[in-house]
């Protein structure tokens, strides 16, 4: 887990994907701690296994999170393409999802076409991915126990268009001990778990 460079990493067989991640970046790094932060996609063609038309957590952490943690990655998003969601059977109307699983690594994927926009009841309308993306991702930070706010605050589905102002308010820095005392707390368990005389 690296603050100081944050880096994510993209799953994706969509190359298109690769364009959108500009436009991520621009909004993540309305918060100053991600000011410098890094996506990094990596093309993977894999099968996602689907229960009740969300993918399996545990699919999620063996195919992408167990390396991707190795590798220093704060978090990892998958994303599909709409013919790949539906052949998935991955539950329609739902564009992405985060896992809450507080393992301390954030973990979410997504679901759009490169054309694939949302239009607020406002009558404003934006990128789907991108929106996406940093929709999961925020919701991601709040389970790590980076931040107090609750993304739905300022981007709720097609009711509240305002994305860019979560990472406007977001501060990483001053969460960190918290953040910190978790992963003691995990690396504890798991060492307990080692020196167990019966495992
Ligand atoms: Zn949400």
């Amino acid at each position: 887990m690296n603050l100081t460079k944050p880096k994510f990493l993209i799953v994706s067989d969509q190359k298109w994907v690769l364009k959108k991640l500009p436009v991520v970046r621009n909004i993540l790094s309305e918060c100053p701690q991600l000011a410098d932060v890094e996506l990094v996609y990596d093309y993977r063609r894999l099968t996602p296994k689907v229960s009740k038309g969300r993918i399996e957590q545990e699919w999620f952490q063996e195919h992408i999170s167990r390396q991707a943690i190795l590798d220093g990655y704060l978090g990892a998003v998958f994303v599909a393409s709409l013919a790949q969601a539906k052949r998935w059977k991955l539950k329609s109307g739902l564009r992405g999802s985060h896992f809450s699983d507080g393992d301390g690594f954030i973990e979410a994927w997504a679901a759009a076409n490169s054309s694939s926009v949302v239009r607020f009841k406002d009558k404003s309308r934006r990128d789907l991915l991108p929106k996406v993306i940093c929709h999961e991702l925020g919701h991601g930070f709040t389970e790590l126990g980076l931040t107090e706010l609750e993304v739905h605050d300022f981007d709720y589905q097609t009711s509240i268009n305002n994305i860019d102002g979560f990472y406007r308010e977001l501060r990483l820095g001053d969460e960190r001990p918290s953040l910190l005392k978790r992963l003691m707390f995990r690396l504890q368990v798991l060492l307990d778990i080692v020196r167990s005389p019966n495992p």
